[in-house]
């Protein structure tokens, strides 16, 4: 259609030449436009300019060679086509310039409606619409105000005042009382507005019109709205948008016309059914704006039956064509419907998973589609307790929903106030205007977190999330006052000891106590709902897509355990075994007397009379667990952490020593222990005396644990169950270290184990970057390795992970140096790249080597894709986390092994 002469590259493309997947290129809207036209609909006739030229225009600021000529040619064939010519005073055809990029991004960036219009063009107009002057006057100043705004920067605030001025002076409320007299006295003011801002006429030129109006859908990519928004929703800021420039249809032409938004199904719950709203006689965004009362969509079967059906028949016809849920803009222009958008729509949580459910039993998907099109973070998201919200409860703010769950609790201003408050075991929500380190003790007391301030990279939401606590961020119709001890709403002033709900999920915040109830879908994985049996639709789909994850997915999914009670709770999530059953709390509470015996002991008799002391609580503790894991693989973690973690604080040894002075007591096992505590200080404990230092230190110490480990393990088959530990050594770095260890477990396992059928695994964790680098020569001495990312995301980049999350990574975030904490998320590239190196080598070494990971990243999806793909043999990750890493489990091998594989 272009020149000959004037390009060599294609930017502009007729919708008759699009298709649904040139989304890169055509952005979303164009290419659903050009889908929808070859399918026959009506859309108005237009042509979309490619994403490439925004780029090009972007970087160069400048038009590329040729754009300005394909634009030409193909208004022409688009004046041809509509047998009008663009702005012309007899006969105007009129058009809208409308942005859209590869991915939506809601009110982010603009669009010009009736381009075309000017002092003379809309006399034709009227002439046009059979005499309606009010409809072309109404046109005209809608053009000057979506004009000025978006493409002059005029703010928009000063023609809605010259609008309710007009509209005052006529005594009215509504717009549709305005006369074509008023419409133009509105023009006019419009019109000084217009020049007062941008110090020029209102642009006259038609063609003038539509070349600043398309250069100002260009640079919205890069209005600051724009770049934020991005940078939230992780949406690649190189992508250019789009520009369709389309053919006008009126909804304002009257009664017989109108505008309206329409839903394939509820993407609220996912019901089938007919969701929209109409507007009679308005224009574009009337609809969505709140100007005037929209009605049902279903009132259009009454008011215009024809339409009505027609739109019905299209919104199948998209369904079945897009196989899923469509969202829809139309206008009616005198009695005759016109399509002017579609996409795939967005949807609940719940309502993902019962339209994936539903389109596998109307045919149009399979199993693995269904799969595909749900996810993790959605299913973790229905898992968590819910308000139960009925008329009583209206939200009074909304924010930012930065992290899910639903909590009540008082209104504490101060950190301090909340870890009071906590202590007393009252539920307290923190309200700051924004969260900075020095809350974090606030923060952790709290049961959920509000602020005034900040997205969803803002401090207070990274650490919740990080701490999986509830939080709603930059809820900015409070206003917060810390000094007063209270903040403000929606006229009513909220002080501390107050109850508030916040619900993480929605971003709403509450005024009083609203009722949580628990998640079904929860109730479903603990089987107290029957999938079979009950009337849920989401139980129904959560229950079938689970199962064809389960039977889709290479990856095992396992737990981390250290109590009966967790093993066997996770094990009705679905869990397959332990990954990381952790043994230090089996040093806690009244067993601390025995570790602390261990630690003061001066002679040989007396730490082995400690360790023999503990030696039978140990075993209590396995046998327990094994029992609940009956048949299935259990991985016990040799102790980690340093033991001067299990010695009081150094502080309060010191009163505890001056107190027990003052009153003439005996002092020597409270001054022994001060001593110790000294003594066993160190500057970095997390990098000090833990996990295999400790066994190597500790004579006797790991020869307990293991001996605990087999003698359980015995006692369990002994009673018929089956019990297949797996003894896991942490922290090791050389292969020498986890021989030694193995060498003397070997021996007491074969005293222990002797004919009684049990087979006991060493192996050993890797979370040490020198483990990772030299996995092969530990391979020889280990039977499975086990990828403690946690650690070996702290050593690999040198982040505490104890301190990092709340100094500085919002920082980070905002800076862009990731994208997500890469405590919550693996990070491919570095950390990433050390367990493929140690799976690799390892397996090289010994090609039986079972590989596994432990730590929460086994229950993140993007981590668990990763794994699948580095072929892993199990994530194991918190037992509420085991059904979303089944999902995405099962998601990672329908993806990366496509569809027929099996
Ligand atoms: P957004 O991406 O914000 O939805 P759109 O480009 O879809 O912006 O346009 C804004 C409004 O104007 C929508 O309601 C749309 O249906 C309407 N609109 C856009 N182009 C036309 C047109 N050619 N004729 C009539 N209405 C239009
Ligand atoms: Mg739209
Ligand atoms: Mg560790």
């Amino acid at each position: 259609m272009a020149s000959q002469d004037s390009v060599d590259h294609k930017y502009v493309y007729d919708f008759a030449e699009g298709n649904k997947e040139l989304k890169d290129l055509l952005g979303g809207k164009g290419a659903n436009l050009a889908e929808m036209t070859n399918l026959g609909l009506p859309v108005p006739p237009g042509f979309t300019i490619t994403t490439v030229a925004c780029k090009a225009y972007l970087e160069t600021g400048r038009e590329p060679d040729g754009l300005a000529g394909q634009i030409e040619a193909h208004l022409e064939s688009l004046e041809r086509e509509m047998g009008r010519k663009l702005g012309d005073p007899q006969d105007p055809l009129l058009v809208s310039v409308r942005s859209g990029a590869k991915f939506s991004m809601p009110g982010m960036m603009e669009t010009v409606l009736n381009v075309g219009l000017n002092d003379r063009s809309v006399v034709g107009l009227s002439a046009q619409a059979g005499g309606n002057d009010r409809f072309a006057w109404d046109s005209y100043r809608r053009l000057i105000q979506m004009f000025g705004k978006t493409v002059c920067e005029v703010p928009g605030e000063e023609f809605e005042h010259a609008l309710d001025e007009a509209k005052r002076a006529k005594g009215t409320q509504n717009d549709l009382d305005l006369d074509a007299d008023d419409l133009r006295g509105l023009v006019d003011a419009y019109k000084k507005i217009f020049a007062k801002h941008t110090g020029r006429e209102f642009p006259q030129e038609p063609r003038e019109q539509l070349d600043l109006a398309i250069r100002a859908v260009f640079e919205s990519w890069n209005a600051e709205r724009a770049v934020v928004y991005r940078r939230q929703e992780r949406i690649p800021a190189d992508l250019g948008t789009a520009v369709n420039v389309v053919a006008m249809v009126f909804g304002n032409l009257g009664s017989d016309s109108g505008t309206g938004v329409a839903f394939t199904r509820d993407p609220g719950s996912g019901a089938q059914g007919i969701y929209g709203d109409y507007l009679a006689n308005a224009q574009g965004e009337d609809v969505v704006a709140g100007i005037r009362n929209t009605v049902p969509l279903q009132e259009l079967e009454r008011i215009d039956k024809k339409s009505y059906d027609e739109l019905l028949g299209y919104m199948a016809r998209l369904e079945e064509h897009y196989k899923d849920l469509c969202d829809i803009e139309f206008t009616i222009e005198r009695g005759k419907l016109w399509m002017l958008q579609t996409r795939v729509g967005k949807r609940t949580a719940a309502a993902a998973f019962v339209i994936a459910g539903q389109l596998v039993d109307e045919g149009l998907i399979d199993l693995d589609e269904a799969l595909h099109r749900v996810n993790g973070a959605q299913l973790a998201q229905l898992m968590f307790p819910r308000f139960k919200l009925d008329h009583e409860f209206e939200a009074v703010a909304k924010g930012i929903g930065a992290s899910p769950g639903a909590a009540s609790g008082k209104v504490v201003f101060t950190s301090a106030r909340a870890v009071e408050l906590a202590a007393e075991g009252q539920a307290v929500i923190l309200v700051r205007r924004e969260t900075n380190p020095d809350d974090l003790n606030g923060m952790i007391a709290a049961q959920g977190i509000l602020t005034s301030r900040g997205g969803k990279t803002s401090h207070a939401a990274v650490v919740a999330r990080g701490m999986g606590k509830t939080c709603v961020s930059g809820a900015d119709e409070l206003d917060v006052n810390i000094p007063a001890k209270k903040f403000t709403v929606a006229g009513q002033t909220v002080s501390e000891g107050d109850i508030v709900s916040i619900d993480g999920t929605t971003g709403k915040v509450y005024l009083g106590q609203v009722p949580v109830m628990p998640s079904e879908v929860v109730q479903y994985f603990e089987g107290s709902l029957d999938p079979e049996h009950i009337d849920n639709a989401l139980v129904r789909a959560v229950h079938r897509i689970m199962t064809h994850a389960d039977a889709r997915r290479r990856l095992a999914v396992r737990t981390n355990a250290d109590t009966g009670a967790d093993a066997a709770r996770a094990r009705r999530f679905g869990a397959e075994g332990i990954g990381l059953c952790r043994t230090e709390h089996m040093f806690l509470g009244d067993r601390r007397e025995l570790v602390e015996r261990l630690i003061l002991a001066r002679t040989d008799d007396e730490r082995e009379s400690a360790l023999a002391a503990l030696l039978p609580l140990q075993r209590d503790d396995f046998v327990e667990i094994f029992r609940e894991m009956d048949g299935l693989p259990v991985t016990v973690r040799l102790i980690d952490p340093p033991l001067h973690e299990f010695l009081p604080p150094l502080e309060q040894l010191a009163v505890n020593v001056a107190v027990a002075q003052e009153r003439g007591e005996d002092v020597a096992k409270e001054e022994a222990l001060l001593a110790a505590v000294r003594r066993m200080h160190e500057e970095n404990p997390m990098l000090g005396l833990r996990g295999v230092r400790l066994g190597l230190v500790i004579p006797g110490l790991f020869a307990m644990q293991v001996r605990a480990i087999a003698e359980a393990a015995v006692t369990v088959a002994r009673g018929g169950a089956v019990a297949k530990p797996e003894i896991m050594v942490p922290l090791v770095g050389a292969v020498q270290e986890l021989e030694t260890v193995r060498a003397e477990a070997e021996k007491i396992i074969a005293e222990v184990v002797a004919d009684s059928g049990v087979e006991v695994l060493i192996g050993t964790m890797i979370e040490v970057p020198r483990a990772a680098l030299t996995a092969g020569q530990i391979a020889e001495a280990a039977q499975f390795f086990s990828f403690g990312t946690n650690d070996l995301t702290q050593m690999a980049w040198g982040f505490s992970r104890d301190d990092v999350e709340g100094a500085f990574f919002w920082r980070y975030l905002e800076l862009g140096i990731f994208g997500i904490s890469p405590f919550e998320s693996i990070d491919r590239e570095g950390v990433g790249r050390l367990v493929r190196i140690a799976a690799e080598e390892g397996r090289a070494a010994r090609p039986e080597l079972k590989l596994g990971v432990c730590g929460e990243h086994g229950g993140d999806p993007d981590s668990v894709h990763f794994f699948h793909e580095v072929g892993l043999d199990y994530v194991s990750c918190s037992p509420f986390r085991v059904p979303v890493a089944r999902l995405e489990a099962g998601r990672a091998a329908v993806e990366t092994d496509g569809s027929d594989s099996r």
